[in-house]
């Protein structure tokens, strides 16, 4: 059996980066920028006011009942800017632009106005309220870094520099399978002994959360033949999962096609629960200038999201160009006994909450690995080592945070 780390790094060993497309915008919400996207402009472009109020010149605003005349406006978005004279200030609103002689802005709130003047209340510090031309982005300066999965505050920065097209990771294909004799799709009545197919839409969601373009191969019945051309598609795909039959029952015949059809086994079996008899292998197409990554997750639903999350993940993350465990990992106190009997890593899900000032985790109650309603419940995996055994409430436990 190959340990939890093991089978993450033989896998993220041949996780290999996309090539990159161009594309518009909004197309590219939520996609992987291939590349650094470089200011060539400053932001702000121009020094501006940051209040509605008046700009001034601070030399002339030392004592307290300083009078100055005011001798214009300036709009946002304003082409004429007055210059600043000698005792004069002019009315500026949030965005202007600093006229010309101006070094602050005095806020609304801190003037009195008398007759087309203004009397300040004290000093004026240089500076005060002003946005200066490239403060937030200095033109030259990575905006923002190859790897970032765009979202909505990317889209922001990228306008503000005028780049309205981006090149992006290729989206990685993942061909999804589900095996077994037992399954029928969501809109059939199961007759007895049959069951509905979740996951086909666990791995579908799964599968596009973590960038991927999901292909949905259908549900094939638990023999060689149907197995093998059912599998043949999917090998086109960057990314290959099926869902059931890795096990060793009498019509487990995942691993059996998988290497008659040429797919390089890495690992079968993993010290995890749940999740144990996942396999791993690689198929090289196009004579090895491609590969497809062939994840056969078992079927019971709540081990097939464990390792998809554990182990098929990180290899997407890693081809669309960012970190494979992006995962934010806590320590938190344990609020029920948890029973760990074996050297597994089991993955168990927690609930995760705020307790005064500190962290704490219950479990979701029952852990069997077909309840995928304790995990819909979830807001963590509370992960215990190999080594370790059973916990008692009130120790300290890793957490991981989903979204992970
Ligand atoms: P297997 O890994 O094929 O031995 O299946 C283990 C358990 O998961 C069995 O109880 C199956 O009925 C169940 N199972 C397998 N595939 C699916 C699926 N696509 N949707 C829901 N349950 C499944
Ligand atoms: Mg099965």
């Amino acid at each position: 059996m190959t340990n939890v780390s093991d089978a993450q790094r033989i896998i993220l060993e041949q996780a290999r980066l996309l090539d990159s497309e161009p594309l518009a915008m909004m197309a590219a919400h939520g996609r992987v920028l291939a590349e650094d996207v470089v200011a060539n402009e400053d932001i702000p472009p121009f020094d501006n006011s940051s209040m509605d109020g008046y700009a001034v010149r601070t030399a002339e605003t030392m004592q307290a009942g300083s009078v100055l005349s005011v001798i214009g406006e300036i709009a946002a978005g304003s082409e004429f800017l007055p210059a600043i004279q000698s005792r004069t200030a002019v009315r500026i609103m949030t965005g202007a632009p600093i006229p010309p002689g101006a070094d602050a802005v005095v806020e609304l709130e801190a003037v009195a106005v008398k007759n087309g003047s203004i009397v300040l209340s004290g000093p004026v510090a240089a500076g005060r309220n002003v946005r200066r031309k490239g403060e937030d982005i200095r033109a030259g300066e990575v905006a923002v870094k190859a790897g970032t999965r765009l979202s909505a505050v990317h889209l922001g920065v990228l306008a503000s520099l005028g780049v309205h097209r981006v090149r992006v990771v290729r989206k990685p294909r993942v061909a999804l399978l589900t095996t077994g004799n037992e399954l029928v799709e969501v809109h059939e009545k199961p007759k007895p002994g049959q069951i509905r197919n979740s996951n086909a839409y666990t791995l579908w969601g799964l599968a596009a959360e973590a960038g991927g373009e999901p292909v949905r191969l259908g549900v094939v019945r638990d023999n060689v033949d149907d197995l093998r051309r059912a599998l043949q598609p999917g090998l086109d795909a960057e990314v290959l999962i099926t869902s059931g039959g890795v096990s060793v029952g009498a019509h487990d015949y995942v691993l059996t096609v998988l290497k008659q059809l040429g797919v390089e086994i890495k690992f079968w079996k993993v010290n995890i629960k749940p999740g144990m008899p996942m396999v791993f292998g690689v198929y090289e197409r196009e004579r090895g200038s491609r590969r497809t990554l062939v994840f056969g997750l078992p079927g019971n639903p709540v081990s097939t999201m464990v390792t998809f999350l554990q182990f098929v993940r990180p290899a997407l993350l890693t081809m669309t160009g960012q970190p494979a465990f992006p995962s934010i990992r806590l320590k938190a106190r344990l609020l029920s006994d948890v029973l760990k009997r074996d050297g597994k890593r089991h993955f168990v899900r927690g609930v995760l909450r705020q307790e005064g000032d500190g962290l704490v985790v219950e479990t979701t109650g029952t852990q069997s690995s077909g309840a995928l309603s304790s995990m819909a419940r979830a807001n963590c995996f509370i992960i215990l080592p190999e080594e370790a055994r059973d916990q008692k409430a009130g120790v300290q436990v890793h957490v991981e945070l989903w979204p992970l």
